[in-house]
């Protein structure tokens, strides 16, 4: 005698499974980086060591499951020529020009503070953190901003960002792909004037921990969805992709790490508007070599290459 059983649901598909997968990506791998920070922290203010190894596990993670979900078949950063110049350019800046950039940063701080005795004052400290941290972001992206778009429109700055827009695939190590010039500078423009205003240790941790885990997920190869009105609030990969298009009408916009200040003075470009064909540098400008991409920006100086944004901003 057969005992009857209760109807069963019928199973998700793997292949729904794999259509929903994009959709929970990005907030997966922010819940688990930003978790698993909180809960090493043991309740205490985030020290500097456990922001490293959190940016160092986050980065890790991005590597491992842009594999597993890849947004973009032909780009991957095990098969990319340049991948070891990107880790190169991440590391010359961590040994290098932080150290150096945060020797001149605070100096510069401690000059300016002593004659300017009440600016530290003004940081509402008495905020809940999150308040403080919102706060913090807004300056700070602000900051990144106005940074960002002169690094595009003056050509002697433009050259060393040149060195970050020169890719032809994305992927999680583009994000280090920066030159050391353009880091060092970029840190005493954008973190010192939040230090002269007080801004605590621990908020510019976690703000650091941010733009760490932002930057990797906007230049992975995971794939990642957002329904439409998001592009308007979040910063993403969709977006920082069509910042990265090789049309030169498309990476002028797009410039901040929120699109806030983007809508506010009208660079904002929806990534369903604007189609991506290539990623990457017009006639390619860049040199290959990695000694020879650090002396690339000062080379170009004196020297412009001939196909290349520099030269025709200069026949503008
Ligand atoms: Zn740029
Ligand atoms: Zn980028």
């Amino acid at each position: 005698m057969t005992t009857p059983t209760a109807p069963q649901a019928p199973a998700a598909s793997p292949t729904a499974l794999r259509a929903l997968l994009p959709w929970t990506s990005f907030w997966a791998v922010m819940g688990v980086s930003f978790g698993a920070a909180a809960w090493a922290t043991g309740g205490e203010p985030l020290s500097a060591g456990v922001a490293s190894a959190m940016t160092v596990a986050n980065t890790f993670l991005v590597a491992i499951v842009e594999q597993l979900l890849p947004r973009k078949a032909h780009a991957n950063l095990l098969r990319d020529r340049q991948s070891l110049n990107d880790i190169g350019h991440g590391v010359l800046f961590t040994f290098v020009g932080r150290p150096l950039a945060a020797a001149v940063g605070i100096a510069f701080v401690a000059f300016v503070s002593q004659r300017f005795e009440g600016l530290s004052a003004l940081w509402p400290v008495g905020l809940p953190l999150l308040a403080q941290l919102a706060l913090a972001l807004l300056l700070l992206d602000l900051a990144n901003y106005g940074f960002h778009r002169a690094l595009h429109r003056v050509p002697r700055l433009w050259w060393f960002h040149a060195v970050h827009h020169d890719t032809r695939q994305m992927h999680l190590l583009k994000s280090g792909r920066l030159h050391i010039g353009e880091q060092v500078l970029q840190f005493l423009v954008v973190a010192t004037p939040l230090l002269l205003l007080g801004c605590p240790t621990e908020v510019m941790l976690w703000l650091g921990l941010w733009t760490v885990f932002e930057g990797n997920l906007a230049h992975s190869n995971l794939d990642q969805r957002f329904p439409a009105w998001l592009h308007y609030v979040m910063p993403n990969v969709h977006l920082h992709y069509v910042h990265h298009a090789e049309d030169p009408e498309l990476h002028d916009a797009n410039f901040g790490g929120l699109p806030l200040w983007d809508l506010v003075f009208g660079t904002f470009r929806h990534p369903d508007r604007n189609p991506v064909e290539a990623t990457g540098l017009p006639g390619d400008p860049v040199p290959p070599g990695f000694l020879a991409q650090v002396w690339f920006p000062f080379r170009a100086q004196r020297q412009p290459p001939d196909v290349s944004r520099g030269a025709a901003e200069a026949a503008r």
